[in-house]
């Protein structure tokens, strides 16, 4: 587990160990409500070598690497990064997050364009 969350951090560019769990990326994160982990925790799961956890949480693929955790890291961490590193472990995996025949047809007429394709980039391998 150690490999993989050595890939993480090269993929990332950040030092996993720098952050010291203060949880201010987690405190002004708009998107906290939907995640089923904070994004302080999904780090700190990385710290304690549980990267296997941290890629199956919903937190990585709800982030929209708004760059509000960046900017009010004190520790200068760019967790936008490390949720995009995460997401690309799983996407090299050919884990598709995104199904799209799963999509209700109904849902396809209301979502924005837009939406779904930036979805489909991001979330489909
Ligand atoms: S704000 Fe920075 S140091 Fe604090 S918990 Fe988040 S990533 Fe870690
Ligand atoms: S980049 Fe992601 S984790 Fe960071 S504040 Fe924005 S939505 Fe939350």
């Amino acid at each position: 587990m150690a490999e993989l969350v050595d890939k993480i951090s090269e993929l990332s560019g950040q030092n996993l160990d720098a952050c010291y769990q203060c949880g201010k990326c987690s405190g002004g994160c708009p998107s906290v409500a939907q995640m089923d982990m904070l994004p302080n925790q999904v780090i700190r799961l990385l710290q304690i070598g549980l990267p296997e956890l941290a890629l199956q949480c919903n937190t990585i693929w709800i982030c929209a690497s708004c760059y509000m955790c960046t900017v009010r890291c004190p520790r200068g961490i760019d967790l936008s990064k490390i949720m995009e590193a995460l997401r690309q472990v799983n996407l090299r995996e050919n884990l598709d997050y995104m199904k799209i025949k799963e999509i209700k047809e109904e849902d396809i007429f209301i979502l924005p364009q837009i939406a779904l394709v930036a979805n489909f980039r991001k979330q489909t391998a």
